[in-house]
């Protein structure tokens, strides 16, 4: 069997990916934040290459079922910046999604995540990478278990990486508890992000012992802790010998978080963090971080 990350053009080799954005969103649409939705195509497209003009070589779009992936306009994206895209399956927390939509997957969601991982999502034969899921806030709801349960099902059927938004960064051992101890996914295949917005550097190894992967995704964003604390909590781990389960992304969530429309957007991940964390870890473990990291992370043998 060999490993591969599962693009929008079909299975890459892992060393293939270059410098990746673990965690972003080139299309984004909730209820919940209305007027900013990343619907663009042409500012998408502009985002991609000012990414790829600073080194980028792989962007994972963490935006799951229901949210406007727009997965049609996915393969020309990624042939005309030259930059790998992966894109999800998955559910968000319930507010994003409407209850019709919910009530219309009840008893099919594990279904609905195979077929979008083995056939392709909607009509568009642009087959998912990874399947995206959500905590709550300190704690899993009912949606949060049942998603879950759906997600480490498709898991079991396909291989594919379980990626999970903690709220604010939080119930980072709840999740690990149901997906891994109840549900049975192997930990080296979930990846947690937003860790950077609960810098408890105590949990942060808690987690990282089990053997999952530890997201830091949040630059763009003003999140309070997410700037100032990252690199310390980043360091933490790295010196703790999780050097090898960290990722970094830009999760750019509102169309005015674009640096097209002026806001930090892609390039801000390898314009500023990354020196920022060269400066804290040294330059072999930053590439390390930003390339053989996500290619592990993301790489599977699907079945
Ligand atoms: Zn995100």
């Amino acid at each position: 069997m060999v490993s591969a990350v599962r693009t929008v053009l079909g299975d890459v080799r892992p060393q293939d990916l270059g410098v990746c954005d673990a965690h972003d969103h080139l299309f984004f649409g909730s209820p919940r934040l209305p007027g900013q939705e990343l619907r663009s195509v042409s500012a998408a497209r502009a985002e991609l290459a000012a990414f790829r003009a600073l080194g980028g070589g792989s962007v994972v779009q963490w935006t799951p079922y229901g949210l406007g992936r727009r997965a049609a306009d996915l393969p020309q994206l990624s042939r005309e910046s030259g930059v790998h895209v992966v894109a999800a399956t998955g559910l968000h927390q319930a507010v994003h999604h409407s209850q019709d939509t919910l009530d219309g997957l009840r008893g099919r969601l594990a279904e609905i995540f195979v077929g979008e991982l083995t056939e392709g999502i909607g009509t568009s034969r642009v087959r998912a990478g990874l399947i995206k899921v959500a905590g709550g806030f300190h704690a899993l709801d009912a949606h949060a278990r049942w998603t879950m349960a759906a997600a480490a099902e498709a898991h079991h059927a396909t291989g594919a990486p379980v990626a999970v938004h903690l709220e604010l960064g939080t119930g980072a051992l709840d999740v690990l508890d149901l997906l891994c101890g109840e549900l049975g996914v192997p930990p080296h295949r979930v990846i947690l992000g937003h860790l950077n917005r609960s810098p408890d550097f105590v949990v942060h190894r808690q987690a990282a012992q089990t053997g999952c992967h530890l997201a830091f995704d949040g630059p763009s964003r003003a999140n309070h802790a997410t700037d100032w604390r990252m690199p310390d909590a980043v360091r933490a781990l790295a010196e703790a010998g999780f050097g090898d389960r960290l990722l970094l992304g830009g999760d750019t969530t509102t169309a005015a978080a674009r640096s097209v429309n002026g806001g930090p957007g892609m390039p801000y991940l390898l314009r500023r963090v990354r020196p920022r964390l060269e400066l804290e870890l040294g330059n072999e473990l930053t590439d390390r971080i930003l390339t053989a990291n996500p290619s592990r992370a993301y790489a599977v043998e699907w079945a």
